[in-house]
Parts: structure tokens; sequence; C-alpha cells
């Protein structure tokens, strides 16, 4: 092994493996190494465990010491940890899960000053004991930095608020010289503003990244006939690969995992009414095992690090933009291409309205999740780039991505203010008629001028609206009827979802608002063809012949052995991209493996003898 580096350009070439930092990486590194405290928001996939990582590995080399990394996530720690090891870093964690024996070897190894990064939970860094140990350290100079990992935890606004961080700010008080980094990807100001305050950050600098994820391709899709679509999606798009598939309700988790099993795709389920058991389990297997596709409720996700899930589709609307990019900021953080891919239907709007009506919640509450809602409708019917919508929701400019359906297909649209202002004023004919309210299946049929028999029961034949919108096919009328609730001007209420008129409906019966709507596709079209060649094999993340194909699939397997034996994930021994790689340019000596993407010192020291075996023995 060359000499320990000293500088954090040259510790990401010999420990990690990275020819390069990538963003703001690198400015982060450089301030917080030097003593600076910082604050950091970048999105999920963006690299920030580097951001504390590399200055740990820096500091400690030049004066010892330890770096203490607080997280929420427990689960995790044990993967984390791992993966510095393999990289010939010396971490711990310090959790729930230890024995005594093993939590006393390892405060040992922290008080000799020997370990680089101890991973601790919140609860147990704010105990007197756990104090009275980095007082100790921090007389003797043992103290490198403190990383406060989901920091936006420390915050009331966020949806993971934990009692337990707001005490973190006795790090400030107590090791005031010793720098900080705290990181997340939370972006809303208040939650910024919160976690400055409480963390009292004040003179940290502030890192701010672009929050877009340029490698996902972000889709929505009308709803016809969800489970299909979905199949359709998987088995053309991503066959053997690792995904998640988002569902509101226990139930339909269960169902749909059930089915993908019966199409013969490996699904797992996962919801909080599961045992911790199994739950546990299911993780694993994702985690572990290739081309698993976790079916689960929004239980599931937070601290999952794998980087290689390649989509993540939603079977319902979730509740507003910032949980959609969140749960769709899971696929693809290895930054190579990925899907979030949504089917949302006119039920999905008329269930989330509800779902906030009917919460106990006070009317200001319900009013700012009504707004929230409202955004995340107005993306699903955009007919413009998905991305810019989504970036100028986090208040950030941006130009269409050709990366979305929308860029890529861009959809037919139509002028639907004329049929929009007959499906209102029908609506209003019913209440003129002894304040009836309908459905929006009644609705279409009274429209569409069919003789049903709800329609001789009120005698709706009678009706000035009774068939004037006979020229219109039934699934356009329900995408005109989805997009008016999805903008406000019809609500449906109640057990059998009556249609209501809003205020804001008055405006288009009078012909104030344009309404341009998309064309719902018939059958919606997919960007890429089914792989030709009837091959079954997960594609490589860069293209392959045949010989390379094989040499691929021959270092997977020695993978799978290793993380085995090592009871670690597959990808923290190394990436996909870094064995495709391999698998493209044959390095024939270590020299020429080394210089590969990924492959750090201690990996090359470790393995780098067996895999230049591997791909000489490759058929
Ligand atoms: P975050 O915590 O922000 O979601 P991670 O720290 O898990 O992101 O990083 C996401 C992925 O990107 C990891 O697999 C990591 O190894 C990789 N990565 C981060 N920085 C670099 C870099 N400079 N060069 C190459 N890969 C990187
Ligand atoms: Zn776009």
């Amino acid at each position: 092994m060359s000499a320990a580096s000293l500088t954090p350009l040259a510790v990401l070439h010999e420990v990690f493996g990275y020819p390069a930092f990538r963003g703001q990486q690198q400015a982060i590194v450089e301030h917080v190494t030097a003593g600076g405290d910082a604050l950091v928001l970048m999105p999920t996939g963006g690299g920030k465990s580097l951001c504390y990582q590399v200055p740990a590995i820096v500091r400690h080399r030049r004066e010892r010491g330890v770096a203490v990394v607080v997280s929420p996530l427990i689960a995790l720690m044990h993967d984390q940890v791992g993966a510095l090891e393999e990289a010939g870093v010396h971490a711990a964690f310090l959790n729930s899960t230890l024995t005594l024996e093993e939590a006393q070897r390892i405060e040992r190894e922290m008080m000799s000053g020997r370990l680089v990064l101890l991973y601790a939970a919140p609860e147990r860094v704010t105990t007197p004991r756990f104090l009275a140990q980095l007082d100790s350290l921090h007389e003797r100079g043992l103290l490198s930095l403190f990383a406060i990992d989901e920091a936006h935890c420390v915050s009331q606004w966020g949806h993971d608020f934990r009692e337990d961080y707001l005490a973190l700010n006795v790090l400030h008080e107590r090791y005031a010289d010793v720098p900080r980094i705290a990181l997340t990807a939370t972006a809303d100001d208040l939650t910024r503003a919160d976690i400055i305050e409480r963390l009292q950050l004040g003179s940290a600098q502030v890192f701010v990244s672009s929050f877009d994820r340029p490698n996902i391709r972000y889709a929505i899709v009308e709803k016809d006939d969800a489970r299909r679509q979905l199949l359709r999606f998987i088995r053309d798009e991503h066959e053997g690969d690792a995904g998640i598939v988002y569902c509101l309700s226990r139930k339909k988790v269960e169902e749909t995992a059930a089915w993908l099993n019966e199409e013969g795709i490996a699904a797992l389920p996962y919801h909080a009414g599961l045992d911790a058991d199994v739950r546990r389990r299911h993780q694993d297997r994702f985690l572990r095992d290739e081309g698993v596709v976790m079916v689960a409720t929004i239980a599931f996700g937070m601290g999952i690090d794998k980087p290689d899930v390649r989509f993540v589709a939603h079977l319902d609307l979730p509740k507003n933009i910032e949980s959609y990019y969140q749960e769709t900021g899971r696929a693809g953080r290895d930054g190579e291409p990925a899907d979030a891919w949504m089917a949302y239907g006119l039920q999905d709007v008329v269930n989330q309205r509800r779902m906030i009506d009917e919460s106990p919640a006070g009317e200001e509450f319900k009013r700012g999740q009504r707004a929230k809602l409202d955004a995340l409708l107005a993306l699903a019917e955009a007919h413009d780039c998905r991305r810019v919508r989504l970036l100028a929701y986090f208040g950030e400019p941006s130009s269409p991505c050709g990366n979305c359906d929308n860029c890529l297909n861009p959809p037919a649209t139509w002028d639907a203010t004329e049929a929009a202002r007959k499906a209102l004023s029908c609506v209003y004919r019913f209440h003129q008629n002894h304040g009836q309210r309908f459905g929006a299946v009644h609705l279409i049929d009274v429209l569409r001028g069919k003789s049903t028999d709800k329609v001789a029961q009120y005698h709706h034949e009678r009706l000035s609206t009774f068939g004037i919108g006979a020229d219109i096919p039934e699934a356009q009328w329900r995408s005109v009827l989805r997009q008016l609730i999805a903008l406000g001007h019809l609500r449906a209420e109640g057990e059998y979802n009556t249609l209501e008129l809003t205020e804001s409906a008055r405006s288009v019966l009078r012909g104030e608002v344009q309404l341009l709507l998309r064309v719902p596709a018939e059958h919606p079209k997919r960007g890429r063809a089914a792989r030709a060649g009837g091959t079954r094999e997960k594609a490589a993340p860069v293209p392959l012949d045949a010989d390379g194909q094989r040499r691929y699939a021959a270092l997977k397997a020695w993978r799978a052995e290793v993380a085995r034996e090592h009871n670690l994930p597959a990808y923290i021994v190394f990436h996909d991209a870094t064995l495709a790689e391999m698998a493209r340019s044959q390095p024939a000596s270590l020299d020429a493996l080394g210089r590969i993407s990924g492959v750090g010192a201690r990996k090359l020291e470790a393995y780098g003898r067996d895999i230049l075996r591997v791909l000489e023995a490759a058929p």
C-alpha cells in the first residue's frame, strides 16, 4: 500500500478508489477538514456520506482522533461500517443490538483513539456516560469531528421528528472547537432554519446542492388496469432488476406482492403490520439478494441506501410532492439510469382528498395539506416537463430535461374548456333538481345520453344537459372529471363520492378559464421497447459484448461468494458499475485494475489477485 495520503483528494483515490469528487463534495470536505462547521443539503444519492467520511479519515491521519457520526438508523449502521472496513477504514457502531462485551470492546477502541469513525444513535450520544467518554477524548485531543446525519430529525416541521435530536446541541456547548457537519436531504426553508437554530449551527457554512437527480426518468401514466400496467412496465424495462412498488394500504401491498410472485417476479411485502422479524428478513433479502422487488407502504424506505434500486413505482398517489420526491429518490443512487413510474387515476384524487377531509386535524392544517396535494395533482396532469415542475416546487429554476415522459413523448393536448363547462353545468342541473348529487359514472352516462336504469329512475333524459357530450368518448370524460377534481373545480364527497361544484367552478362556467388537458392515451407508450435477443440476464451498466457479458457474470458470481462470507450486501464489495468496467477493460495487472473507479488500495490488496484470476479463467 502507498504511504497514507493526507489530502482529501488523495484519500478519495486511495481509500474509495474514485477519480473525482462530485458536485459540492470537494468544497464541503475541504471546509470541514480545515475545522469549519457545515450544513449540507443534498438530495438522496448525492453522496453525503463521503462529505464526513473523507474529513474524518484525513483528520485522523493527521492527528489521530475519532469522528462521531450520529445517525437514527440503526439498521443502516452495520452495512455502513462494513463498507468502511472493506475499504480499510477502522470503523464501528454502538447501538442496542450489541452485547455488553461487544460494546465494551468498541468503547476501548474508541478511547484508545485508534478508531476512525464511530456511528451511534442520538439517544446514546447524549447519555451522561457517553458524554463523560467524549470529555476524556476531548481533553486528550482525540475528538476529530461530529457528523449529524438526517439532521432534519431535529425539526418538528419535518416528517421524522426525533426528540433525541434536540439534545444534540450539547455537542456544540461542550466541544465548541470540534467541527460539526449536519446533513439532510430535506430542503425546505422552515426545516433548514430549525436545524440551524436547534443544533446551534449559526456559524456553519451552508452548502445547498441542486436537487436534480438527472439519471432518474420520471413518468406518470393514467391508470386503466394498474396491475397490468405495472407488470408491463417491469417486464418491458426492468426484468431482473431491484425495485420498490409503493401502495397506500397494507392489504394492497399483500395482494400486489402475491400477484407479482404468481407472475414470476420475485416480490416481497413490507408494511408496519408485519412482525418486526418478517420485516427485517424481507429488508435483508431486498438488500442482499439481486433483483428483489419490494412491495411496500411508506413504512419502508427511510435509510435504505441500496445503490442499485433501478425503479420506484407508485400504484397509488403519495400525499404530496415532498413524499413523491423522497420515495422516487431511492431509485438510482449509483447514478446509473433509473425509473420513477406512477400510475394515477380519478380514484386516487378522490381518496387523497377524502383522507384530508376526514382527518381530525385542524382546518388550517388541512388547508395546507390540500394545497400540497394540489401541487402534486398539477404535476400528474402536467403536459410539460415533469422535472422542471418538480425542481420549481423546491425553488430551483431549470429547463426541459429530455429525460421524462413528457419531454420524450410530448402528450397531445386538447381544448377542454367547452367539455368542462358541459360537465359542470350538468352537475349544476342535478343540484337544481332538489339538491341531487351523483358520482362520476352517472354524470358521464347523462352527458353521453345513455339510457340506464338510473337515468330512467330520475327522469334525467329530461335534463337540458342529457346527451350534450355524446361526441366525447367515455375515457376522455373520465379524464376531464379527474382533471376538474385535480384542479379543484369539482369536489367528490361522502361515501359514494358524489360530485359537487366548488367556488372556483363559477369561473369555468362563465368561460373565464381556458382548460388545456392531456389527451388520454389509449395504450400508454413506453419509452424503450423490450430487450431483443431474449436474454434474461440483467443488462450490465456499460455496454458489453457476449464475452464481456460472460466475464461480468463470472465476476458477479465471485462477488456473491465474498459477500456471503463477509455477511454484507454484494454492492458493498463492489458496485455493478465497477464490475462491469472490469469486464469491459479486462485489466491484466494490479496496476490497471487499481485505476478502475471504485477500486481502492485496500480492496486491490484484498481482492486484486482473485479478480485477475476470475477474469483470466472466464470462458
Ligand atoms: P446519500 O447519503 O447522499 O444518499 P451516498 O453517500 O449513499 O448518498 O452516495 C450515493 C452513492 O454515490 C454511493 O454508492 C457512493 O459510493 C457514490 N458516490 C458518492 N460520491 C462519489 C464520487 N465522488 N464518485 C463516485 N461515486 C460516488
Ligand atoms: Zn422533462
